[in-house]
């Protein structure tokens, strides 16, 4: 037996032979062309090829796996159709007379470089996507067909590196499991994975698969281990383990799809905090309600510029698309504070919590928040999306951010670019300025969410990232439960929603003083999702007596 460890992308346990999945690799010569015109045509021909095949393997993919994941295909049409990738190439061909393939190999092997060590992740991952990409073009250079690769029995795809076109050309019902040497559990090639239901490990470094071609093997998807001809033993282990994650499974399951509803029959909602497309699968695993908090600033941290209105749109309409119909609510950008970047070039300040961030931040730098504003309701096209603007202090902010937006619409109309006209708009309640004027606010907006993380800080003057935090701060303090009591009642006088989206959300002791001050929906991190469920299905709201002792010894009064 051999045994063989690599990073887990997708849990599971999946049996079959080794297929190793050979590239044909191609032998690119430099050579020094006499009409680089003509090379140049030739070099317009091969990609109006590429492009072509790409848009139908795009198709393909779209009724495989759906049009969220199949937008890959769509990026690669992008990449081919990229100005910075175009003018390397014509350089090379034009300015150095050098051959349409090298000139092409050579721009993707430099851009693949330069894009491995940015600091962003997502860039790192279009690096495979920009060699996947010129190889199609380098094949119709060439015409060559793509490599067939054709699987008999049930197997388990190793590779170097696959690529998503390589990927979604592979026959699935054969595909029991990938093991890579290389890639990234945010790669499309993983995230095609997911969607397909297919146990993944990637980084499995340096092994042999050649070697290994034709012997039976088992995928440990959980632990992220590859077993080449297992003993008996481990056989059994594996069996073992797939029972006994099968029932806690069935377990897990029983509470999905069920309400969440008291045992005096009040209905609540349990939604999703979620960071960026690599908490969505929690998400959806843990039966979320909907997404009631997408942080959008991770996409900006750790990269050395803007994101583009492209990559922005990508993955909110992936969010949308991939919660169903569900509520997706996308909080617009809460940058500065604790979350900063350099490439903003924001001032130094001496109270970055106290500064310029979040709102006031995008109601300043306008070209920031537009692009943002514009991917989000693209994105709203393709699904449920609902906008939350966070840090507002005044009312005045929302009518400037209701200005702003209704230009970026106006904007989409003339370029007759699709949008949902039912988008709501709601406000973090996060600011003690915010409680305190919560009744104007309900009037102007169509929902509110809580966000007692920051609340307990600017309420309780003390710094959510001070180590004493916890030693300082009383638990549950009564200020910030009268403050939610305040807004709920506010927000209902109204007849709009609030949701709690703060840490708070998670925690089991509070969550039947919160539903009993009228809060309609918790949002918590995917894995707390389920107990919270389950703690809000053993309650019973109109047993007042039982509830007014848990307050009591709550809130310590
Ligand atoms: C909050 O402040 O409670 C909140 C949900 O937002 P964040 O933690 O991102 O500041
Ligand atoms: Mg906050």
């Amino acid at each position: 037996m051999i045994t063989m460890r690599g990073k887990s992308c997708y849990g599971g346990i999946a049996r079959g032979v080794i297929s190793f999945y050979r590239r044909d690799d191609v032998l690119i010569n430099k050579m020094k062309v006499s009409d680089p015109g003509r090379e140049w045509e030739r070099y317009v021909m091969a990609k109006s090829a590429a492009v072509d095949e790409l848009k139908e393997i795009h198709e393909k993919a779209a009724a495989e796996v759906g049009e969220g994941d199949a937008e890959i295909f769509y990026i690669h049409q992008l990449i081919v159709e990229d100005s910075q990738y175009e003018k390397q190439i014509k350089e090379a061909i034009l300015e150095r007379s050098c051959n349409a393939e090298y000139a092409v190999a050579k721009t993707a092997q430099d851009l693949a470089a330069m894009m491995r060590n940015a600091e962003s992740d997502y860039i790192k991952e279009r690096a495979a996507d920009v060699l996947d990409v010129s190889e199609r073009i380098i094949r119709q250079l060439q015409n060559r067909e793509h490599n067939e690769f054709s699987l008999n029995e049930i197997s388990i795809v190793c590779a170097d590196d696959i690529l998503p076109s390589e990927t979604i050309m592979l026959d699935k019902s054969m595909v029991a499991a990938f093991c890579t040497k290389g890639g990234s559990t945010n790669s499309h090639t993983a995230i095609l994975a997911r969607t397909l239901n297919i146990p993944a490990l990637i980084g499995m470094g340096d092994v042999r698969f050649d070697e290994l071609e034709g012997r039976y093997a088992i995928v440990d998807g959980y632990d992220g281990i590859l077993y080449v001809e297992p003993d008996d033993m481990t056989v059994r282990k594996l069996k073992q383990r797939e029972d006994e994650e099968a029932r806690k499974h069935d377990l897990l399951m029983r509470l999905k799809g069920r309400r969440n509803v008291t045992r005096d029959g009040k209905e609540f909602e349990v939604l999703a905090n979620i960071g960026s497309l690599n908490d969505l699968n929690s998400a959806i695993e843990n039966d979320a309600g909907g997404i009631g908090l997408l942080r959008t600033e991770f996409l900006y941290l750790q990269r050395e510029d803007f994101p583009q209105e492209e990559e922005l749109f990508y993955n909110y309409r992936r969010v949308v698309e991939e919660m169903k119909g569900k509520r997706v609510v996308i909080r617009t950008l809460d940058i500065g504070g604790d979350k900063s970047a350099d490439y903003f070039m924001l001032e130094k300040e001496a109270n970055p919590a106290l500064g310029m961030r979040a709102v006031r931040l995008c109601l300043r730098r306008q070209d920031i928040f537009k692009t943002q504003l514009r991917a989000l309701l693209r994105a709203s096209a393709y699904g449920k999306l609902a906008i939350l603007i966070p840090m507002v202090i005044d009312v005045d902010e929302v009518y400037r951010v209701k200005d702003i937006i209704h230009k970026v619409k106006d904007e989409l109309v003339s370029r007759k670019i699709p949008f949902s006209d039912d988008v709501e708009l709601g406000v973090m309640i996060e600011t003690p300025a915010a409680v305190m004027i919560c009744d104007l606010l309900a009037k102007e907006v169509d929902f509110f969410s809580i966000g007692t993380n920051d609340l307990e800080q600017f309420t309780l003057a003390i710094d959510r990232q001070n180590p004493c935090y916890e030693s300082v701060v009383p638990p549950n303090h009564l200020a910030v439960l009268r403050m939610i009591k305040l807004v709920c009642d506010n927000a209902h006088a109204q007849g709009k929603k609030v949701c709690l989206c703060g840490e708070m959300g998670a925690d089991l002791s509070l969550t039947e003083i919160l539903l009993d001050m009228h809060v309609d929906a918790l949002s918590v991190a995917p894995p707390q999702i389920l107990p919270v469920r389950r703690m809000i299905r053993s309650l019973n709201l109109s047993d007042r007596r039982q509830i007014h002792n848990n307050i009591q010894r709550v809130l310590h009064y």
